[in-house]
């Protein structure tokens, strides 16, 4: 292992818990029913939309609101100006995929320039996945390209090109296409008259309908399918679906919702509660006797979509108030040593080995620098005996543990870096994409084997 010179650096990375768990049925009517004070019990209607008059005229302010002021977004043109029902679901889908976790004013350019690489499921099929992975960088959750790109080979290959027609097929033989995103393309590209839930989905229906109970527990959630599949509107179910999280992405914002612009305010119970406790505060104000009637939630001891008793409405919070969700989960941290081994090529540049990660798992399949990850509490000393274990076992040779040199922690490092680069000096700013020290006379794009990099090169 003579010629080859390894620098090993700590590295903390953060794991998060899972997704959405499936969601067992929930059953219509099988809310609280307490009785309070001899009173017959309050009903369960609050949470419902139970009249069909106001569920077609929330449909028809929706839609009106939606054809007025929807953003101008480029799968929205495709998925009315394709004319190829494949293309079009394909191009909805990917839309769909990379929306999930990421701004819309994010995608848009990542969007385009994938449509313009891979306009159809047969391009995509054929690209490799380092391609794919260019494309991704930056958009994070790498593991969503790579399954969209698994899924068109599947198209391709299994299914004669044709993609599945329902959302339920959608669901059943796409690998990475969950509920949601099978009925965004069924209702979108389709037609097909279903509903879709995503965050900004919960958020308007649970302040339509002073849902306040944990919005991500599989009975809300189970619910909140419901509400949305018996809402969507029959005639034009991808413009109603895309217009609710549209009204939850721009009106209908988490923290400081436009109340005053909303397009179904009337049909709105948060709202109202909140207009109801401003009536009454101010007739109290005025020594008046109130003649709103309190404002309470539909059932006492046991409502499984209110707010838990421990927790109830705070009028500080208006409409905010819903959506709840039970505390997060802290993230798991886990410690890695990296190692950067370099040596010098044959023209004299210096090369560096990249190994691949575990096709599954965080960051699968992507190209790192080996990394190894560290047991709690371990010394610095246990630290580099790990790693030299683990660099043996890739090289297949001895390496010398006396070869390495401890640079740093990288959550370190890039803080006194960020420092550094936000100080007064002047005149010291590193041009974009300048790489510091010897690093720099790498030639770009020389790519090896492993095999090739362990074998010592020629003298230059
Ligand atoms: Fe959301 Fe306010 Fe509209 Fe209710 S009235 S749906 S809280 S924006």
């Amino acid at each position: 292992m003579g010629p080859l010179r390894a620098a090993a650096a700590r590295g903390l990375r953060r794991g998060g818990g899972g997704g959405r768990g499936a969601a067992p049925a929930a059953r219509e009517g099988s809310k609280g029913s307490a009785a309070r004070g001899g009173r017959p019990a309050p009903p369960a209607a609050l949470h419902l939309f139970g009249d069909p008059a106001e569920v077609e005229a929330l449909r028809g302010s929706l839609l009106a609101w939606y054809d007025e002021c929807k953003r101008d977004l480029p799968w929205r043109v495709l998925a009315v100006t394709e004319p190829d029902v494949n293309r079009r679901a394909y191009a909805v889908w990917v839309s769909e995929i990379m929306l999930q976790q990421t701004q819309v004013a994010t995608v848009i350019d990542y969007y385009n320039r994938w449509m313009q690489k891979w306009p159809t499921l047969q391009a995509l099929a054929e690209a490799s996945l380092e391609e794919v992975n260019e494309l991704w960088a930056g958009l994070g959750y790498y593991s969503r390209g790579k399954r969209l790109q698994e899924a068109a080979r599947k198209v391709v290959s299994e299914l004669a090109g044709q993609m599945p027609r329902t959302a339920e097929d959608l669901q059943k033989l796409l690998p990475g296409v969950g509920r949601y995103t099978a009925g965004a393309i069924a209702s979108i590209s389709y037609g097909q008259a279903t509903g879709v839930v995503d965050g900004n989905v919960i958020r308007v229906l649970c302040r339509l309908r002073c849902i306040g109970a944990d919005s991500s527990s599989p009975p809300v959630i189970d619910r909140l399918w419901a509400m949305a599949n018996a809402l969507v509107d029959r005639s034009r179910p991808g413009d109603f679906n895309q217009a609710l999280m549209e009204l939850g992405a721009t009106v209908c914002t988490p923290k400081a919702p436009l109340c005053g612009e909303c397009p179904v305010k009337q049909h709105c119970r948060a709202r109202l509660r909140v207009e109801k406790e401003l009536a009454l505060a101010s007739r109290k104000l005025l020594g008046k006797l109130p003649v709103v009637p309190d404002v309470e939630d539909c059932g006492v001891g046991g409502c499984p979509l209110c707010p838990p008793a421990a927790e109830p409405w705070d009028s500080s919070l208006g409409v905010t108030n819903f959506p709840r969700k039970a505390a997060k989960k802290q993230p798991r941290v886990e410690q890695t040593a990296t190692c950067v081994l370099e040596r010098r090529g044959r023209r004299g540049a210096l090369e560096y080995l990249i190994v691949q990660r575990p096709s599954s798992g965080l960051l699968a399949g992507l190209w790192e620098f080996p990394s190894v990850p560290l047991a709690p509490g371990l010394q610095q000393e246990q630290q580099r005996e790990v790693l030299v274990d683990h660099l043996q076992a890739w090289a297949g040779q001895p390496v010398a543990a006396g070869s390495l040199r401890f640079i740093g922690e990288v959550l370190r490092a890039c803080e006194r870096q960020r420092g550094e680069e936000s100080g007064p000096a002047t005149g010291s700013k590193r041009k974009r994409g300048a790489k510091p020290g010897a690093a720099g006379s790498t030639r770009p794009g020389t790519q090896l084997s492993l095999r090739t990099f362990l074998r010592a090169p020629n003298p230059p």
